[in-house]
């Protein structure tokens, strides 16, 4: 089968490299201009406008993406010629968080309080009813913590809306959560469902630095109460392929955060970790393969390579460490790779964290959130 993938980046790259060994062949449709897949046809069309489409489409059986952010009219122009999954409507829900929010309450998943403003004034007067702190994000585009704030201050709602102020903004009650959780689900175009189990996820400057797979401390109703949250999600949007949802888990239980249509970095883990991966998985879904086993085979985390490489060598002679480097060129902020490391217990799998850690400048410390 031929795959065809929009965005030419490291997820792209990972699904290449899942997908070889079912004798699956990939092109990439590149509107970036710089694509890193390094791998498959690259069709490259700066700037998006359409060059390069046809023979992209006629390259290829069925097409998939590896982020939200296309353009819709685009996406339904390639839908209307070849099979495209997930469909646009996943896309449309899932770039905007607006959409997201309003899918959650639809369906009785509960998300932190929130208000969609598109003026100074409404942004003021949601300040003033949810009461600070607030997180006011961009409805569209944001990413990795960028385009967003925390107001403390009603005195500093105008200088937040002249910083990240678009046409609509997100304005949501802070919440003080324990951690921040995902799950991740597929679902096929047969309709079979399978779930990885909750992962436990911590940020940095907005970025995420590990992911912790399973998460600890998740007792069987936790878990089956995101499962039944994405399974509806799923449903809902007919969606096929990998579902992410980013989850707050706090004293009154779950909150949903926000969704994305795609294999998501708090799933690397996979690769090493679970019998089959999210990429794979992704890939059956589309295909309508069987999906495979999600289990975690031991506590498994996926360590984030951030802004600069570090000390390969020194991550190289660590036995237990597999290193993925996604062939970029350092830059500040960037996802260069990541490490993952496996071990018998939860205990142990701090030391070894710790250990790659310290091959990584820049690395946050390590907390098992217990010690938090
Ligand atoms: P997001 O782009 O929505 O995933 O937000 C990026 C990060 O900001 C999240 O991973 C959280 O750490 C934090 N964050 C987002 N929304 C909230 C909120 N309502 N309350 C507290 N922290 C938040």
């Amino acid at each position: 089968m031929k795959i065809g993938v929009l965005g030419a980046g490291q997820l792209g790259r990972m699904l290449a490299l899942a997908g070889l060994p079912l004798e699956m062949q990939f092109s990439f449709y590149d509107t970036s201009g710089a694509p890193s897949v390094g791998i498959g046809n690259v069709f490259i069309d700066q700037g998006g406008t359409g060059k390069d489409l046809d023979s992209f489409l006629a390259d290829v059986d069925i097409v998939t993406s590896e982020f939200e952010h296309i353009p819709l009219d685009l996406a339904r122009k390639i839908e209307s010629r070849k099979m495209l999954l997930p469909s646009s409507e996943s896309t449309r829900v899932c770039q905007n968080r607006g959409e997201e929010k309003r899918l959650f309450t639809k369906l009785g998943i509960p998300t932190p309080k929130y208000h969609l403003v598109d003026s100074l004034a409404a942004f003021e007067s949601a300040v003033e009813q949810l009461g600070c702190p607030v997180v006011a994000k961009t409805v569209t585009d944001g990413y990795d913590g960028k385009g967003q704030a925390v107001i403390r201050d009603p005195a500093d709602v105008a200088s937040a809306w002249n910083r990240i102020g678009n046409t609509q903004l997100i304005v949501e009650k802070f919440v003080n959560f324990s951690r921040e959780l995902s799950i991740i689900a597929v679902r096929s175009k047969s309709g079979q469902l399978a779930f990885y189990p909750l992962t436990e996820n911590t940020h940095h400057e907005g970025i995420l630095r590990y992911s912790v797979a399973p998460a600890p401390r998740i007792s069987p109703e936790l878990d089956k109460q995101a499962q039944c949250y994405i399974g509806e999600l799923l449903e809902a949007l007919n969606h096929v392929g990998i579902l992410t949802l980013e989850l707050f888990e706090t004293e009154q239980g779950l909150l949903a955060n926000e969704m994305a249509p795609r294999v998501h970095n708090s799933g690397h883990w996979s690769i090493e970790g679970a019998n089959c991966s999210q990429f794979e998985n992704h890939l059956r879904a589309i295909a309508d393969l069987p999906l495979g086993d999600c289990q975690a085979q031991q506590p498994t985390c996926m360590i984030n390579i951030i802004s600069e490489k570090g000390d390969i060598q020194g991550l190289l002679r660590l036995p237990y460490a597999h290193i993925h480097l996604y062939g970029k060129d350092e830059r500040k902020g960037r996802k260069l790779g990541h490490v993952t490391v496996q071990a018998d217990s939860y205990k142990e799998l701090t030391w070894r964290i710790r250990n790659v850690a310290a091959h990584l400048p820049g690395s946050p410390e390590y907390h098992p959130t217990e010690n938090r």
